[in-house]
Parts: structure tokens; sequence; C-alpha cells
């Protein structure tokens, strides 16, 4: 495919926000592509090369592109920087300055593979001489390219790729290109993709063995499974009525999700929640791992906690993610956070799929495989038949230092479901108990500049949950309060590569920001409780037409959600159903909604 036929249809998905749009768009274009091109297309699509897991960079800062543009069109870089600050966006002067020189045509048209692997390249290159490396290769393409091409080429290596295409309308759209476009094969193409979580090598196989041909595919060391996820009840008592009267309850860590792959020779890798290889923050468990199983290969779950050694106390979670990014001092860090793994649930056993098994059939597997050790344990569970037990356990998992219980289904279908969240599995927290909300994880879509003591620095951000459905981002508080300055320093150097000149594609909010933040970064807030506004978006017209739902007296719980992409942020479905949980737990009804008319769907 040449390259210029996919920079065309970037240019019409850009022009859209409306999904339905892009999903026709997108099957236009892959429609006609077979591999290898066609992963390629749809990883470049993402703004990425391999699968996120795989965790490729490619290194490109703003300086570096700056330089491989000022030499690609003969321009003086300090032009270059003058005329970016201006148009706010480097792709944009790039398209601009491409158009007053000749392109280089001797090679004929850049091709989407050519592409493809010089921007491999760029990944590639390591150690010392790679900067003047990336700057020629992307210079050599520069060369080459149209003022469109380059355009996208520019916003691709400095990771503002704004096409807005998410995997859900990626799913669609291969659901349809490549199957009937039924409900059937839109799941067969989701769980596939949720077992192991690379969209190309699910599209190869759609392609080559058509939707049935999917049911192949299965889970494989080294590539993570999108994980499993719970769904929330105001009470005990609920949370175990929906699970007709008879649950397993585990202890709720307060940890990081970990995802562990433990190969029968070689090193152990380990996946945090969103996919991303943690295991060389936690060496001690990597090294511990292939000792603590009875047989390999297996993949396992569990909670990273910190512990105190000695007493076999858990500790608050605040002393872990002392150790995120941390790639000096790890020694000094082991021993200062020790970690203990809690594992809870077990995916691969001996080399054989077992995520299919009903619960209680994997947690036998489980307990048998491991060989319990300081830094590897068997989750604590209780099978409880009744509210009174229920409680007990609930009770004693906090007093452990646990945030509450997790609930689980042990009926027939209990089967492990990757990337869903579900009511086989069901959180219940401590706070619920003391009347506060739930915490809400809300990605920044906007940042507001501060008065006072904070003038010069953001003093207020925007933040808003996705609407998977829509696959949009909806406003639902502004929060100022709760940021040390600590904080308030370091959050604009981390949001520096989500700022936009404009609104990005995809956000609902009736608010306007000093700044736009393309969503990346998610924060944990708490809040008083949430109302019906005319101005928040978030569940808009769920209630009442017209009116979205808002947090009151937003709070900023000091946690920045690392471990979660935007789309993993609470989800408007979960904010309605925190809502209506509230509406039901009210003396009085809020919002003229009375109270018991509303459940979780
Ligand atoms: P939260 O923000 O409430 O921690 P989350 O949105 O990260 O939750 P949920 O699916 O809502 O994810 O809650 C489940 C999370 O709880 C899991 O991802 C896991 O990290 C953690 N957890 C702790 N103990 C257990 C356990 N025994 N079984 C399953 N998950 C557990």
């Amino acid at each position: 495919m040449r390259f210029d036929e996919l920079t065309a249809a970037y240019e019409r998905l850009e022009a859209t926000s409306k999904r339905l749009e892009m999903r026709a768009i997108l099957v236009e274009l892959v429609r006609p592509l077979r591999p290898p091109d066609l992963g390629r297309v749809l990883f470049l699509s993402q703004g990425m090369l391999r699968p996120e897991y795989e965790g490729i960079e490619l290194g490109v800062a703003d300086s570096l592109a700056r330089r491989a543009v000022a030499a690609a069109t003969g321009s003086d870089e300090a032009e270059v920087a003058r005329r970016t600050k201006s148009s706010g966006d480097l792709g944009t002067t790039t398209a601009a300055l491409l158009e007053n020189v000749r392109r280089l045509e001797t090679e004929g048209p850049l091709t989407v593979a050519e592409v493809y692997r010089e921007l491999t390249r760029v990944a590639e290159a390591k150690g010392p001489g790679s900067q003047e490396a990336k700057v020629q290769i992307l210079t050599g393409l520069l060369v080459r390219a149209a003022p469109v091409e380059g355009k996208f080429l520019v916003r691709f290596v400095l990771g503002t790729l704004r096409v807005g295409v998410r995997e859900m309308t990626i799913l669609d759209a291969l659901a349809e290109a490549f199957g009937d476009g039924s409900k059937a094969a839109r799941a067969a193409v989701e769980s596939a993709f949720n077992l192991s979580s690379d969209l190309g090598y699910v599209a190869g196989v759609l392609v080559e063995q058509g939707v049935p041909g999917l049911a192949s595919i299965t889970l494989e060391i080294g590539r993570p499974v999108r994980p499993m996820l719970a769904e929330r009840e105001p009470t005990l008592e609920a949370a175990l009525a929906r699970m007709g009267g008879t649950a397993a309850l585990e202890y709720k860590y307060d940890g990081l999700r970990v995802q562990a792959h433990i190969p029968k020779h070689g090193p152990v890798r380990l996946f945090s929640r969103r996919l991303e290889e943690i295991g060389p923050q936690f060496p001690e468990l990597v090294s511990e791992l292939p000792n603590a199983v009875r047989e390999r290969p297996a993949i396992l779950e569990g909670e990273c906690v910190p512990i105190d050694l000695t007493t076999g106390e858990i500790l608050p979670f605040q002393e872990v993610s002392r150790r995120r990014g941390r790639k000096h001092d790890l020694a000094r860090v082991q021993e200062e956070v020790p970690v203990c793994l809690f594992a809870f649930d077990l995916l691969l056993e001996d080399g054989r799929p077992v995520y299919d098994l009903p619960f209680p059939e994997r947690r036998a597997l489980l307990a048998r495989l491991l060989l319990s050790t300081d830094r590897v344990r068997l989750a604590e569970q209780r099978i409880v038949e009744d509210l009174s037990s229920a409680t007990q356990f609930f009770e004693q998992a906090v007093e452990a230092g646990g945030e509450g219980v997790m609930v689980k289904s042990l009926k027939e279908g209990s089967s492990y479901r990757a990337g869903a969240r579900g009511y086989w599995w069901i959180k219940y927290k401590r706070e619920y108990t003391v009347g506060l909300s739930d915490s809400i994880d809300g990605v920044i879509v906007g940042a507001f500049q501060g008065r006072g003591r904070r003038a010069g620095h953001y003093g207020a951000y925007l933040l808003a949950v996705y609407d998977p459905a829509r696959d949009r981002f909806e406003s639902f508080c502004k929060v100022g309060t709760g940021f040390d300055d600590a904080m308030l320093a370091e959050l604009p150097k981390r949001l520096a590569r989500f700022e936009s000149p404009e609104r990005p594609p995809g956000i609902e909010t009736g608010l306007t920001p000093d700044r736009w933040m393309r969503p990346g970064l998610v924060l944990e807030v708490r809040g008083a409780e949430l109302t019906l506004s005319p101005i928040h978006r978030a569940a808009q017209g769920a209630i009442r037409s017209e009116t979205g739902l808002a947090l009151r007296f937003p709070r900023f719980t000091g946690r920045i959600r690392d471990d979660k992409g935007p789309t993993e942020a609470t989800t408007s479905p979960e904010l309605l159903t925190l809502y209506r949980a509230q509406v039901r737990q009210a003396p009085k009804p809020v919002g003229g909604e009375r109270p018991g008319t509303a459940g979780p769907e």
C-alpha cells in the first residue's frame, strides 16, 4: 500500500468525531489489505509499531524531530521552532515547509512497508550515535514525503497522531471488513484480542482463517492477557444476592496487579494491569516465582503488595508506588520496600490453558500449584453462604490491611473473562461502609490556569470518564483540591506530551479549559456525591435529557493511576451505577428519582 493512501484516510478520520463515520472509513481502508500491510496499518493508525505490551518507544524528542524537518526542508532549525510556536504543531509546520520544496522522486512514492521499516529502525537505534541515526532516518523519509505525509510522519514520531482511532473502533471495523459485521463476529474478534492483546495478529488470523479461525487463538507465554475486571455493589448483601447467596470472598489487596508469565526455561515476565512489562521493578519476584510453582509453564495473576517481612503484615500501598519507574537503587529499594505477590487466579497450568474452567476449579489448581514462600502466597479466601460470615470475613480483610473484599462467583460460567468487567467479580470496599463514595479514576482532558499562589501553574484539571459504547471521554468534574506543591510542579511536565492546541476529538464537555489535553493521564479522585449537571457530560441523558453527572467537591487522592490507560479509567456506565447506588442509599431522593427504582442493569 502507498503511504499517501493511508494519510488520505487519516485526513478523513481527523475531520470527523463520529464513531460510525470513523468505522466506515476504517472498513474501506483495511478491507483490501492483507498481512503484513494490514497489521502495519492497524498499528500505525494507533500511533504504535507493535502491540502496546511490547513497550516499543521511538525515543524521538521535539528537538530531534525539528532537526530532521530542518534538514529535509533546507530550513533553519530556529525558523522551524518559531513557526511551530505559532502553529502549535510541528506536523502542520512540516506540511507548510514541504509545500515549498521539491521532493526527492527518484525512489518513487513512499509505501507503508518502507515507512514501517524505517520507523522500526528509528525505534531500534540505541546507544552512542543513535540520536544522529534517528535524525538521518527521519530526514530520509521526509525528503520523499508529500506535505500531508510529512505532517503525519512527524506527528507519529512525536506521539501526537490525532486521528482518534481507538481499539474498540478498530475491532468494529475488523468484524465488518472481514466477518459479516454481526454481533457474534464482533464478539469473536474482541475475545481473540482480549486473549492475545495483539491486534495485528488477530487481524492476520481473521483474514486468513475467517471468524471461526479466531477460536484457535489462545494463551502464550510472554503475550499478556487483558485483565478480567470487577463490578461494584453498594452492600455486601447485594453482592451476595447477585451471586445467588453463595460466593468465594477474597481479601481485596491494595497494591499493583501483576500477571506473571513463568516459562519452562528462561526469565519470568511480569505485566501490569495495562500490560506494561514491570519485571525490572520487581526482580525479587522474577527470581522467586519459578521456585514458587510446582509446574511450568504457568500464567498466574495476583496483587503485589508491600509487606513487613518480619511480621508478614501488609503495608500501605504508597510504599510500593515508590518503586514505580525506579531503575537505579533497586537493591536498596528491594530491602526498604519488600513486596509479596498474593496470587488470586490461574490462566495457564503446566502449559495447559485453564482460563475457561469455572473459578472453583482454577482456584483449586492454583492452590495445588503454589508453594507458598515469603514473597509469593495464595490470596486469603473463604466460601460464604450467609451474610454474617461474609461480614465477618470482610472485617477480617480490613483488619489485615485490605481495601475490602472481592466477591467471586462459583457458578458454572465463572470462567476467566479476559478484558471484561462483569458481575462474576464484585468489589466491595471499606469506603462504602463509611458513607463515602468509591474513588473515581478520571482522565485529564484539560487544565485551567491557577490564580494567587498558583499563578503561572495549572490550578485545576478537567477530568472525564470514558464511554466505551460511544468511544468518547465525558467530563464529570474540575478538580483543584488535593494537590501538594510537588505534584503541582510535576503534573505539567507529565502532561506536556498530551497538550493540544484545539479540542481533541472524542471529548464531551460544557467547559472550555485554558489548555486542552489529549486523554493520557489518569488521576484518582473522591468527592462528596454525584449530582446532575447541565455542564458535565458523563452519562448524559441517562437520567435526564441534556443532563450529565458531576462529582461535587472533588479532591485528588494523591494517586496517579499510571497502571491505567485512558480507556481503562472509570466508565460512564460505572459512574451511573455509583450515582444510582447513592440514590438508593440516600434518605431523600435526589434529582427527582425515587429510591429503589434504579439498580445496576
Ligand atoms: P480499583 O480502582 O477499585 O482498585 P480497578 O478499577 O483497578 O479497581 P477493578 O476490577 O475495579 O480494578 O478491581 C479489581 C482490582 O482489585 C484488580 O484489578 C486487582 O488489582 C485488585 N485485587 C486485589 N485483590 C484481589 C483479589 N483477591 N482478586 C482479584 N483482584 C484483586
